[in-house]
């Protein structure tokens, strides 16, 4: 007998029409949905009236439902599998019945959409063409502060889950532990009160002081400063005006010296060049 797929299918983060086609169409001919919350995708099918049959499948029963729903789909039944909002897996249940599928030989097939992560750093201003996410912080300050001291050197760009509760908190550790950097906090991605605070931790912590916070939160942090010889962003910025003086250096020439001189990658320097000459050209 044929066995059935398992269809990973990402829901909306806030805006219900932010499904594809391809999902609701998958969602529609399925035999079977696991949700996470079952009231809760209900919402999202009623939505776009569909009315395949749902069971429940979060982190509390994953392992044992998963092993049912498994059976089904050796059975040949085609399933799909949303959690409550964004992409299954990422801080969300997925990852052990996508394993318990695929040791069962079961085709797994993606069906991709939204992950608040992507849409805060796709607004942020902060580089996202490399990054590491690291879900939620931990929710303890003791087990915070150590993670952020353990990630202090790290220079891609950082994406974090927060609760509304401890942000200010959050906050307060970022700029005691990572420094004054860049920042964007983006709040109810997608729904009525969308906004995204960016600047400095200390400018986006003052800009947050007196307010109630509430939604949905997702922090994008800049990465350390890649120039491993200590120098400072405005140090780097000050040798590149220097060398941009010498009306016999290209742009390409500069970066290659400011690479060699400073062991960082040409890419990186060129990243920083280009941010620098936008600022003084005032884009
Ligand atoms: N699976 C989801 C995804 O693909 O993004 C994430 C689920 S996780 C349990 C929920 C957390 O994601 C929230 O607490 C918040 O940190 C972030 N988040 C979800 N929706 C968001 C939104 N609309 N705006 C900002 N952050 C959001």
């Amino acid at each position: 007998m044929q066995k059935g797929t398992l269809y990973i299918v990402s829901t909306p983060i806030g805006n219900l029409e932010d499904i594809t086609l391809r999902a609701i169409r998958i969602l529609r001919e399925v035999g079977l949905i696991a949700a996470e919350d079952t009231r809760r995708t209900r919402i999202l099918l009623n939505a776009y009236q569909i009315d395949t049959p749902l069971t429940s499948l979060h982190d509390r029963n994953e392992l044992k439902k998963g092993v049912h729903l498994i059976a089904r789909l050796n059975e040949g039944i085609d399933m799909a599998y949303v959690s409550d909002a964004g992409t299954p897996g990422i801080s969300d249940p997925g990852y052990i019945f996508v394993k318990q599928a695929i040791a069962q030989s079961i085709k797994v097939v993606p069906v991709p959409g939204p992950v608040a992560a992507v849409a805060a750093l796709n607004v942020s201003g902060i580089p996202m063409d490399s990054f590491v996410f690291f879900a939620f912080l931990p929710s303890r300050r003791g087990k915070r502060r150590q993670l952020l001291e353990s990630i202090k050197e790290e220079t891609k760009t950082m994406v974090f889950y927060e609760s509304p509760n401890r942000l200010v908190a959050a906050l307060k550790d970022i700029g005691e532990i990572l420094g004054d950097r860049q920042i964007a906090v983006s709040r109810e991605l997608t729904k009525i009160y969308e906004e995204t605070l960016r600047g400095t931790v200390s400018e986006v912590s003052e800009s947050l002081r007196r307010r109630k916070i509430k939604g949905e939160i997702t922090l994008v942090i800049s990465g350390a400063a890649m120039d491993r010889t200590g120098l400072s962003a405005e140090e780097i910025r000050a040798k590149f005006q220097e060398a941009r003086k010498d009306p016999e250096s290209s742009t390409r020439d500069i970066v290659d010296a400011l690479s060699e001189k400073m062991d960082m990658p040409k890419k990186e320097i060129y990243r920083q060049v280009l941010d620098f000459i936008n600022e003084d050209s005032g884009e």
